[in-house]
């Protein structure tokens, strides 16, 4: 009998300690040229509001001992619906007017991770990059196949104009007369006129497992089929139970060359370096040498929440078990 109690004992607080005490979210909304001058005081109460309502739809899934991925998702879904960001509904135009949009998601317990690059017909394309991380033997998939694979998977599609906003037709076309005007000069994507709004998730749930997705329509003018960092596993998203879970947003050229998610990871793995120390080198050193702008959202194995950027604002919420929301704009 004693035996029998003992072992019980072992059992129960081995599985009292494999399991985490808490859980934590962060999401962003986008890094650029967000200032209290450049965002008119209704625009901010609507960011506010939008990020409060996404944050507490992950964290009442993760209140019930939902998992992170199931977190992650939902919260992107709201993202991409709501016009504000440039994800889903609302996305960025590509030169020639069109929507092209690029997810990628990855889960920390076994390294799978889908993502999908240049679909306009995905009515929510995290749902895509869910549907290749889960049904598909592939990680990415691009253009009219993801379509295509997207279709088999029953998810919603839409023609592509759902996306487009007249508010976006407006600001390529003023981009585009400036470009003429200024003989091919083109302001910083990301610092120089606004052009903000991707939007990504990460989430450690109550079983111990991260999961990090991103979402975005990319940069402003796009040309020749550009692809960004968002959908690139290891540069745009990242997750390792072991590390972390990272969600980038930026100019994506830089954040590809540098390997940003992929390169926080390392650092815990193979430096034991902390989450911040991680981050903070990534953003400061590797981005800033080469002169590349955005910022990361992050969360350690042991539900650490960690934000850089070395933009202006950047749009942001989080919180932890047992804490209060948290959302923040600006520096
Ligand atoms: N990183 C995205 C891209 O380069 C854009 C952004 O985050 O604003 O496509």
């Amino acid at each position: 009998m004693k035996i029998l109690s003992l072992l019980l004992f072992i059992t129960l607080s081995f599985s009292l300690s494999a399991q985490n005490d808490g859980f934590s979210i962060v999401l962003h909304g986008g890094a650029g040229y967000i200032t209290p001058e450049n965002l008119s005081e209704s625009k901010q109460i609507a960011y506010q509001s939008s990020l409060s309502n996404a944050l507490a739809l992950g964290t009442q899934i993760l209140e019930r001992g939902g998992t992170s991925e199931e977190a992650v998702i939902t919260v992107i879904i709201f993202l991409e619906n709501d016009t504000l960001f440039n994800a889903g509904r609302g996305a960025v135009l590509t030169h020639d007017n069109k929507v092209s949009h690029d997810a990628s998601i990855m889960n920390g317990s076994d390294l799978n991770a889908g993502a999908i690059a240049g679909s306009s017909r995905i009515k929510n394309p995290i749902r895509g990059a869910a549907a290749v991380k889960d049904f598909s033997e592939h990680v990415f998939l691009s253009g009219n196949g993801a379509e295509e694979f997207a279709e088999l998977q029953s998810l919603e599609m839409v023609p592509p104009d759902y996306f487009i906003l007249q508010s976006r037709l407006d600001q390529l076309d003023k981009i585009l007369k400036n470009e003429n005007k200024s003989s091919g000069y083109i302001l910083d994507p990301i610092v120089g006129n606004g052009k903000f709004g991707t939007v990504g998730c990460v989430a450690l749930d109550t079983d111990g497992n991260i999961t990090a997705a991103t979402s975005t329509g990319g940069m402003m003018n796009k040309k020749y089929g550009r692809i960004g960092d968002s959908p690139m596993i290891g540069a745009g998203t990242y997750a390792n139970n072991k590390t972390c879970g990272v969600s980038c947003t930026g100019h994506g050229e830089y954040f590809i060359r540098v390997g940003v998610a992929k390169e926080i990871s390392d650092q815990i793995q193979f430096g034991q370096v902390p989450l911040k120390d991680a981050v903070h080198y990534t953003i400061s050193e590797s981005l800033n040498n080469l002169n590349g702008k955005g910022g990361v959202i992050a969360i350690d194995s042991l539900g650490e929440i960690v934000i850089e950027f070395n933009t202006p604002g950047m749009f942001r919420a989080w919180q932890k078990a047992g804490e209060e929301p948290q959302i923040q704009m600006f520096k």
